[in-house]
C-alpha cells in the first residue's frame, strides 16, 4: 500500500515511513492511496479480536517497499504483524477487547435496538488505547530495526495524552512529551498522565485551550530545522495508523450485532474526527453501514457544519464531556479530500481559507454527498445527565458524559425517524469508562463510579507535572531538555 498527502504536495510513502511521520510535509494528513475490500465477514465470524484485526488491517501494512520492490527499512513482515497485534490487545481486561453489550431501549419502544461498543477496556479506559498499545509498538518494531530514536510530541484534551503516554512508556526507542490545557483534563486524566514514573514520558500543563496545545505541536512541527534536530515524531489523531486500528472494531461491532450481514448504523462522540472517520474507512472497504452518526456536545462545529455546509470556529466552550471540546477537527481534511475527488491542491485552498478567516464552506453537491452518509446531532450538558441517569435507571449501567452525549443524538434522531428502522440496529459507541470522568457521573446519579482495580491507587501516586509558557520556543526548549534526559 502507498500512501498520499490530502494536500497533494508530499512525497508518497510506504506504510511505516507513514507511521512515524504523522504530518505529510505539505502540512497534510496521510490517506491510503486506494481502499483495500474486507474480507468476507463470514470468514471473520468465529476469529478472535486481535485475528479479526491482523487480517482487516494487513492489507493497509503490506507492500512496504522502495522503488526498486525491496522491503524498506523496517517494513512489517506479516508474521511480526501478528504477534504485535495480539501483544497489544493482551493488555485490555477482556479477551473480546471491545465487547459488545445491549442497552435494550432506553426510550421509545418501537425503534431498532441500542448496544453500547465498550472501547475503555484497555489500561487508560479509553477507547484511544485501542489505537495506540498498538501504534507505540508498530513505533518501536519500525524504529529498532531502523536504529532509530523519535521524540513523539503531541497535544491532548485528556484522553490522547495518557494513552500516548502508557503506549510509548515502555519503549526502547521513544520519547514523549505531552501538552495539555492546565486544569481542563479531569483529575483521572492527568493522573494518568503525571503519574506514570517513567523518565521518558513527560507530561507538560500549558495555560490555555485544547487548540492552544495542538497549535504549538503544529507550530513545532512546522519548523524543519527544529522537527529534524529533535526526531520529532507524532501519534495523535491525525497519525493514519490510529485511523487504521479503529476501523477493527468497526467490524467485530458489526459482527456481533448483525449475524445476518445486514446494515448496522453507528453513533460516535466525536471531536477530532478520527474515530467516526474510521468508520466511514469501514464503509468504504465494504462494512455494510447504514447511517454514521456525528455526535457533539456544545462544542459542535461539526455539527453545524454537516447541517449547512459552512465550518466556522467559535469559542470553546468547557462542557463534562472535554476530550470533545475541540474546535478545529483535523481528521475532517481526509473525508474532505475524498469529496474534493482527491484534489489535493482544492484541499490546500480551502484549509488555508479556513486558517485566514476561520470559516469556510463547501459547495451544495459536497454537502449533500456528505449528507448522504452523515447525520448529526448535538447534546448539552444537562441533557447528557439526564441520559446517565435513565440508562442507569433502564439497565443498570453508568455511562461516561461522552458516551451519554452519543445515546441521546440515537435517541433523538430515533425520535426524528433517522434511526427509527427496526430492523438497523444501532450501536452507540462508548468512549470512556464512567470512572474517568466520576464528578459528571456523580453529579448526575449520586453514584460514584468505582476504578477497575488496576488503577485503585491511583489517586495516591506521586504526580510530576512540567509547566510551559504556551510559546513556541519555550515548548521548543522544554524538549530538547526532555530528550537530553
Ligand atoms: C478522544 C475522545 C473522543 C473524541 O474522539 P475523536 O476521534 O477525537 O473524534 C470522544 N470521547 C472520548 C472519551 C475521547 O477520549
Amino acid at each position: 500500500m502507498r500512501y498520499v498527502s490530502t494536500r497533494g504536495a508530499a512525497p508518497v510513502l510506504g506504510f511505516s515511513d507513514v507511521l512515524l511521520a504523522g504530518l505529510a510535509d505539505d502540512g497534510g494528513l496521510y490517506l491510503p492511496e486506494r481502499w483495500p475490500e474486507l474480507p468476507p465477514l463470514d470468514e471473520l465470524r468465529d476469529l478472535s479480536y486481535p485475528e479479526v484485526a491482523a487480517r482487516v488491517m494487513w492489507p493497509f501494512v503490506d507492500g512496504d517497499v522502495d522503488a526498486e520492490g525491496r522491503p524498506v527499512p523496517g517494513a512489517l513482515d506479516r508474521e511480526s504483524f501478528e504477534s504485535i497485534v495480539a501483544e497489544a490487545y493482551a493488555t485490555f481486561d477482556t479477551p473480546d477487547v471491545c465487547p459488545v453489550v445491549p442497552l435494550g431501549s432506553t426510550g421509545g419502544e418501537t425503534g431498532p435496538d441500542l448496544h453500547l461498543l465498550e472501547l475503555f477496556r484497555g489500561p487508560t479506559l479509553a477507547f484511544k488505547d485501542v489505537a495506540l498499545q498498538l501504534v507505540g509498538r508498530l513505533f518501536d518494531h519500525v524504529l529498532s530495526a531502523r536504529g532509530e530514536r523519535v521524540c513523539v510530541l503531541g497535544a491532548t484534551s485528556g484522553d490522547t495524552g495518557s494513552a500516548a503516554m502508557h503506549a510509548c512508556a515502555d519503549r526502547d526507542c521513544v520519547d514523549i512529551v505531552i501538552l495539555f490545557p492546565d486544569g481542563r483534563t479531569s483529575e483521572v486524566q492527568r493522573r494518568q498522565m503525571t503519574t506514570l514514573g517513567a523518565a521518558n514520558a513527560h507530561a507538560v500543563a500549558v495555560p490555555g485551550t485544547f487548540d492552544d496545545c495542538q497549535d504549538l505541536v503544529k507550530a513545532a512541527f512546522a519548523d524543519e530545522a527544529f522537527r529534524d534536530e529533535v526526531h520529532l515524531s507524532a501519534v495523535n489523531s491525525i497519525n493514519w495508523a490510529r485511523v487504521m486500528a479503529q476501523v477493527v472494531y468497526y467490524v467485530t461491532a458489526h459482527l456481533a450485532v448483525a449475524p445476518d450481514g445486514g446494515p448496522v448504523s453507528f453513533v460516535v462522540p466525536t471531536g477530532n474526527f478520527g474515530n467516526i472517520l474510521a468508520g466511514w474507512v469501514a464503509k468504504r472497504m465494504g462494512l455494510p453501514i447504514e447511517r454514521l452518526v456525528v455526535a457533539s456536545n456544545r462544542n459542535d462545529i461539526l455539527t453545524r457544519f454537516f447541517s449547512t455546509g459552512t465550518m466556522a470556529i467559535t469559542e470553546v466552550v468547557p462542557t463534562t464531556s472535554p476530550s470533545m471540546d475541540i474546535q478545529v477537527s483535523s481528521n475532517l481534511e481526509r473525508l474532505l479530500f475524498e469529496v474534493l475527488d482527491r484534489d489535493g491542491a482544492a484541499v490546500a485552498e480551502l484549509m488555508a481559507r479556513f486558517r485566514a478567516d476561520g470559516s469556510v464552506s463547501v459547495p451544495a453537491e459536497v454537502l449533500a454527498e456528505l449528507r448522504a452518509e452523515f447525520d448529526c446531532g448535538r447534546l448539552d450538558d444537562e441533557s447528557a445527565a439526564a441520559v446517565i441517569r435513565s440508562v442507569q435507571l433502564h439497565t443498570g449501567l453508568l455511562v461516561d458524559p461522552h458516551t451519554a452525549v452519543g445515546i441521546g443524538v440515537a435517541e433523538a434522531l430515533a425520535g426524528a425517524g433517522v434511526l427509527a428502522d427496526p430492523s438497523v440496529p444501532v450501536v452507540c459507541l462508548a468512549t470512556a469508562h464512567p470512572a474517568k470522568f466520576p464528578d459528571a457521573v456523580a453529579a448526575a446519579v449520586g453514584v460514584r463510579p468505582a476504578l477497575p482495580d488496576a488503577l485503585g491507587d491511583l489517586f495516591e501516586r506521586e504526580e510530576r507535572v512540567e509547566h510551559c509558557p504556551a510559546d513556541l520556543a519555550s515548548v521548543q526548549a522544554l524538549v530538547r531538555r526532555a530528550i537530553a534526559g
